[in-house]
C-alpha cells in the first residue's frame, strides 16, 4: 500500500534537514497514472543559480525504500551542483 502524500512529506523533510540544512522540501505530488511513485520538489539555499530545484522521483510503496532512495538522490543533487 502505497505511502500518503502527507507521509511522504513528513519524511522527506525529516531526511532532508538530517543531510544538510541547506535542503529544503517544497512540495510533494502524485506522478501521473500511478501510485506507486511520487515527486519531491527540494530547493537548495544559497545556491548561485538561485532558485535551485531538484525534482526527485522516488518510489513510495515502503518507507525504508523511499528514504533509501531520497538520501541518495538528495546527495547526488548536492554533489553534482554543488561540488564544495
Ligand atoms: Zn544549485
Amino acid at each position: 500500500m502505497a505511502i500518503s502524500l502527507d507521509r511522504v512529506a513528513t519524511i522527506s523533510r525529516e531526511v532532508a534537514t538530517a543531510l544538510d540544512d541547506r535542503l529544503s522540501v517544497a512540495g510533494v505530488s502524485a506522478t501521473e497514472g500511478g501510485g506507486g511513485r511520487v515527486e519531491v520538489l527540494v530547493t537548495v539555499e544559497g545556491c548561485h543559480a538561485e532558485p535551485c530545484r531538484h525534482l526527485l522521483n522516488v518510489t513510495r510503496t515502503e518507507a525504508g525504500v523511499l528514504e533509501d532512495e531520497l538520501r541518495s538522490k538528495l546527495l547526488a543533487a548536492l554533489t553534482a551542483h554543488h561540488p564544495e
